[in-house]
């Protein structure tokens, strides 16, 4: 369990429900939040093995949506973890939620990277997607935080939504570099079955579009100083997400709450999302025993997720096998559908918009 680092924390709450969301959620009610609190400190007990936890990420849901007493309540439970000395302890804002009471908390119980969704500041678009945020009154948020020195701060942009023209997206990413942050996780709309949006069947944009904003999405950044690290992701120097990157390497961690996954002792799982049932102590929906070509497929579908993608040598040195024995990886270095250099295969940035296909004919 050397590996066994990372706690994910779900919480399942929030008072607003967006048009596209397939997430483990309820609207908030206090009475369901006190039995989530107290199942939730269950499950930690009965799992948890005092490992020494080097990134803790609480998400949902919107966990800042609990009022003072109850985040507290939330962030003591989360105290008992024992905390290596350099932990990123990570906490989902919405934008509304950011206050000096709130703040005081964050000081108080060691968070140190903040994540706002954000989205789109797009008014018209927002109303697609359900939600609110003001670019005035976040920008104030962000002051906020940084002059509780609190400069970890990562924003949630989603692209290719419903109707939304380039100009849009570019004038979006305007506004996210104007505030001055260290991190940019970005999604495009996708619609799940179930949601408000796939019911409505909501058009979504061309294919041609929605790769077309993805590569305006790289070059602004990467031009604004942020390096591109994952395929969704961007960081300035020194500020890519420990947590993610214990996904992205392969690496275990622990899932608690309802609807979250994890992976320990070779077993991904993935937590009931039906409170009832996770509030009577039934944890577990599914578990998935690996193998080791499980394993080691993981690690391939994760690891070239990332720009720098898979070391060979890493590669053998952890399965004792040769990457290019085991995968068929020379057609797609022929093809120029992934690159080896300096022991690293990674795929061809100008293929990473098609990086599904690559992965299937790997896999
Ligand atoms: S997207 Fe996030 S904030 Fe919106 S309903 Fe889903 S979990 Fe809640």
């Amino acid at each position: 369990m050397s590996n066994l680092s990372s706690i994910y924390i779900h919480v399942p709450f929030c008072t607003k429900i967006c048009s596209y969301c397939d997430f483990c959620k309820v609207l908030y009610d206090e009475k369901w939040l006190r039995k989530y609190l107290t199942s939730l400190e269950k499950e930690i007990n009965l799992r948890y093995k005092s490992n020494k936890i080097k990134t803790i990420y609480i998400g949902g849901g919107t966990p800042s949506c609990f009022d003072n007493a109850f985040f507290e309540q939330l962030l003591k439970i989360v105290a008992t973890f024992n905390k290596g000395k350099d932990i990123e302890y990570t906490i989902e804002f919405n934008p509304e939620d950011i206050n000096e009471n709130k703040i005081k908390l964050l000081k108080k119980y060691g968070v140190n990277r903040i994540s706002i969704g954000i989205q789109t500041f797009n008014k018209t678009l927002l109303a697609i997607l359900n939600r609110n945020s003001d670019y005035e009154d976040i920008k104030k948020k962000i002051k906020l935080l940084k002059d509780n020195n609190i400069n970890n701060i990562n924003i949630d942009l989603m692209y290719a939504i419903s109707n939304q023209c380039l100009s849009d997206l570019k004038d979006d990413l305007e506004k996210i570099i104007s505030l001055d942050i260290r991190h940019i996780s970005t999604y495009s709309l996708i619609l799940e079955k179930g949601t408000v949006l796939y019911n409505k069947k909501m058009p979504l944009i061309s294919e041609e579009t929605d790769a077309k904003m993805y590569n305006t999405i790289v070059n602004f950044l990467k031009t604004h100083g942020f390096c591109h690290y994952e395929i969704s992701n961007f960081a300035k120097k020194g500020y890519e997400s420990k947590h993610n990157l214990t996904y992205w390497n392969n690496n275990e961690y622990y899932g608690f709450g309802p609807g979250a996954s994890g992976y320990i002792n070779n077993v991904r799982y993935t937590n009931t999302r039906n409170l009832n049932k996770y509030f009577n102590g039934n944890y577990f929906f599914d578990k998935e025993i690996l193998t080791k070509k499980d394993v080691m497929n993981y690690e391939i579908i994760l690891g070239l997720r990332k720009i720098k993608g898979i070391n060979v040598k890493d590669f053998y040195a952890k399965y004792k096998v040769n990457i290019f024995d085991e995968y068929n990886i020379e057609p797609l270095i022929k093809d120029k559908s992934l690159i080896f250099e300096k022991d690293n295969i990674y795929i061809n940035p100008d293929k990473l918009y098609i990086m599904n296909e690559i992965l299937i004919k790997l896999i």
